[in-house]
């Protein structure tokens, strides 16, 4: 009996395994097709200065339309576009697209400064620095005016490579923000050494910086600490006022979140940028 039971275990667990490799095969299918297909897009979440009240850029967040699934989120492809390789393909389309958003809408006279995600893969690419200094010379976006968003994981594989790497891009006039920070590696030595911009508080100590007080502290530490560094830091996941009253009080530099706006598509975004006149030059 438990001999059988042992075998209908196996063979269940094996036809999973199976139907997930099988799954697999055919997102990563998918996820090449997408790429010919056109079907990726990109949204533009917002980025509000909170002493003057004004929208002062957006962060590009890739969309993948699917023929049947309909809109799918980043967090269900980009791991297997990691793993596969397919990420330095996809990857460059969103920063070659975000670059000529950003500089239409600029053309049309908005100031803005576009945030790109770039994934660790990507970022250690020996020809990472010359495909960015190619993608801002083909859409003539100031570098200025981008800023690429790196995670502490990316960041401290190969410290001494990242520095140079991270060197050229400032070298560049390129902006660079470390995301998500506070859950990833936190060697906070590492800061020192890196030239980094900015600081983007993960959303996780945001959710309950006004109910929870360890989160409070982390949260008005990390502006703190980055503050002495000479560094500007970024509220993910702006939800509520209270959220907002408290960055404000503890001279959070910038706020984003869908309390402000979510993420848009760009025709939305268009509109969106219509209705913060008369900031326009
Ligand atoms: P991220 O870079 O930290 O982006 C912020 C995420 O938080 C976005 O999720 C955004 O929609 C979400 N968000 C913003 N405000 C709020 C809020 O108030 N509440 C909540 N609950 N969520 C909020 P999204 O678009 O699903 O992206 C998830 C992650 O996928 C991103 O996190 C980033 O790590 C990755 N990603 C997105 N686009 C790209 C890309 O083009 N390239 C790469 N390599 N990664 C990307
Ligand atoms: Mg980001
Ligand atoms: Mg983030
Ligand atoms: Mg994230």
């Amino acid at each position: 009996r438990a001999k059988e039971r042992g075998r209908n275990t196996y063979q269940f667990f094996s036809q999973e395994m199976n139907q997930r490799a099988l799954a697999r095969q055919q997102l990563e299918t998918q996820l090449r097709r997408a790429l010919q297909h056109d079907e990726f897009a990109l949204h533009y979440q917002p980025l509000i200065d909170m002493r003057s009240n004004r929208l002062i850029g957006m962060e590009a967040l890739l969309r993948w339309q699917h023929p049947e699934r309909g809109m799918v989120g980043p967090d269900e492809f980009i791991p297997l576009a990691e793993e596969t390789g397919l990420i330095i393909p996809i990857g460059e389309w969103v920063l070659r697209t975000a670059c000529a958003q950003t500089k239409t809408w600029q053309d049309e006279g908005y100031r803005l400064r576009v945030g790109v995600n770039i994934s660790a893969r990507q970022f250690k690419q020996p020809d990472f620095v010359a495909s960015v200094a190619t993608i801002l010379a083909e859409t003539g976006l100031p570098p200025a005016t981008l800023e690429l968003e790196l995670t502490e994981t990316a960041l401290v594989e190969n410290i001494a490579e990242t520095i140079t790497t991270l060197n050229r891009l400032k070298g560049m006039g390129i902006n660079l923000a470390i995301d998500d920070f506070g859950t990833g590696y936190s060697s906070l030595s590492y800061l020192k050494h890196f030239p980094i911009d900015r600081l983007k508080i993960d959303r996780t100590f945001i959710s309950e910086i006004s109910t929870n007080s360890d989160d409070a502290v982390i949260a008005e530490t990390i502006i703190a600490m980055a503050h002495s560094l000479r560094k500007s830091v970024v509220a993910e996941g702006v939800e509520h006022q209270r959220q907002l009253d408290f960055l404000s009080l503890k001279e959070c530099d910038e706020v984003q979140g869908f309390y402000l706006s979510k993420p848009l598509p760009p025709e939305t975004f268009t509109h969106f940028l219509r209705q913060q006149s008369p900031d326009r030059d």
